[in-house]
C-alpha cells in the first residue's frame, strides 16, 4: 500500500506563511498589527518552553507578541485583574493563559475571565458552545491543527467512520464534535473512545481516519488499523532512546510498525505538533480581522 506521510512542519510553514503576508498588507495599509499575550505563572522549564517558542513563532509572522510573567506565588485576584486589563486594553487581541496553574488558582475561573473575543486558545465555555452548535468561533488550536492538515491534503471524510481515542477538553471531545459536523472536513460517523471503553481494538479496526490523542507512548499498533485507514497521531511523549540526546519523541502511535497499514499517516514529531502554534496565530489574526472589520 502507497502511504502519504502528512507533513505538518510544511503546512504549519505555508498557514505561518500567508499569516506574514496577511499582516505585511496591514502594516502596508498602515493599520496596526494583531497583538497576542501570554500570561505564564512559575517557572516549569516545558511551559517556559512553549511560551517562547509561541512568542518566536508571533514575531516571526510579524503579529507583537508580550509575555506576562508572574511567580508561583501570585493571588488568584492578581491574575484575574490582571486579565481584566489586558480584556480592557484595545490594542490586544488575543489572550493565552499557559497551563497548567498552580493549585491555588481555579483554571476554569480563569479561563472563564478571558475575554471571548481574546481567547485564542479556544478554550472559554461561549467558544466551546458556540463549536459545538455551529456557530461562528475560536476552534482551539491542536483539533484546529487536525482540521487544517485533512483540509490541505484534500482527504475524504464525508460518510467515513472517524474513530476519536480519548475525550479531553483541549483535543478529544472538540475533535468529536467537529468531525460530526455539517462540513468539510466532518460529515464523518464519530465514535469516541476513552478509558471505560470495552474491546477498544476492535473499533480501533473499524476506523476509516484514526484521531489518537489518549497520551500512551505507541499505544497503536499495526494489526489494531484498518488496512487503508487514515492516522492522525496527535500524542507526544519524551521515551528513552539509545541515542546521544538520551531519548526520541514518540506519539500515541507505534509509528514505524502501523505506517504501512494506511493511507495516510501524521508522524511524530512533525505532524500535529507544528500545527499548533500555526493555528493559535491564525486565530490571533482572525481575532484581529473581526475587531477591525466590526
Ligand atoms: P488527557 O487529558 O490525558 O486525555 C487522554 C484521554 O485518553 C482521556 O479521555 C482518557 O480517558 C483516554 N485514555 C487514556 N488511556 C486510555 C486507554 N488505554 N484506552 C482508551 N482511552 C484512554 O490527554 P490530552 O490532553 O487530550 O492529550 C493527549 C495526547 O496529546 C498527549 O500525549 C499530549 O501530550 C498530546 N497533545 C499534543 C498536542 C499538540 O500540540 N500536538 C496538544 C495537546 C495534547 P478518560 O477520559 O476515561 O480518562
Amino acid at each position: 500500500m502507497t502511504t502519504k506521510i502528512i507533513d505538518g512542519k510544511l503546512i504549519a510553514k505555508k498557514v505561518k506563511d500567508e499569516i506574514k503576508t496577511e499582516v505585511a498588507g496591514l502594516i502596508d495599509n498602515n493599520d496596526s498589527t494583531p497583538h497576542l499575550v501570554a500570561i505564564i505563572v512559575g517557572d516549569d522549564p516545558a511551559s517556559q518552553t512553549y511560551v517562547a517558542s509561541k512568542e518566536k513563532a508571533a514575531r516571526s509572522v510579524g503579529i507583537t507578541s508580550s509575555v506576562y510573567k508572574f511567580p508561583t506565588d501570585i493571588s488568584e485576584e492578581e491574575l484575574l485583574n490582571t486579565i481584566d486589563f489586558i480584556n480592557n486594553d484595545d490594542e490586544i487581541n488575543g489572550l493565552i493563559v499557559q497551563l497548567p496553574l498552580p493549585e491555588h488558582i481555579s483554571v476554569s475561573k480563569v479561563i472563564e475571565s478571558i475575554d471571548p473575543e481574546k481567547d485564542v486558545d479556544g478554550f472559554h465555555p461561549i467558544n466551546v458552545g458556540k463549536m459545538v452548535i455551529g456557530q461562528p468561533s475560536f476552534i482551539s488550536a491542536t483539533p484546529a491543527g487536525v482540521l487544517e492538515l485533512l483540509k490541505r491534503y484534500k482527504i475524504e471524510t464525508e460518510g467515513k467512520h472517524c474513530v476519536v481515542l480519548g475525550r479531553s477538553n483541549i483535543v478529544g471531545s472538540p475533535l468529536s464534535i467537529l468531525m460530526s459536523k455539517k462540513s468539510y472536513p466532518g460529515n464523518s460517523t464519530v465514535t469516541v473512545c476513552h478509558s471505560k471503553t470495552k474491546d477498544l481494538s476492535s473499533i480501533i479496526k473499524q476506523a476509516d481516519i484514526l484521531i489518537c490523542a489518549i497520551g500512551s507512548p505507541q499505544f497503536v499498533k499495526a494489526d489494531m488499523i484498518k488496512p487503508g485507514a487514515v492516522v492522525i497521531d496527535v500524542g507526544i511523549h519524551r521515551i528513552p532512546a539509545d541515542n546521544e540526546k538520551g531519548y526520541k519523541i514518540v506519539g500515541d502511535v507505534d509509528f514505524e510498525d502501523v505506517r504501512r497499514e494506511t493511507s495516510y499517516i501524521t508522524p511524530v514529531p512533525g505532524g500535529v505538533g507544528p500545527m499548533t502554534i500555526a493555528m493559535l496565530l491564525s486565530n490571533t489574526l482572525l481575532s484581529f480581522k473581526k475587531k477591525h472589520d466590526s
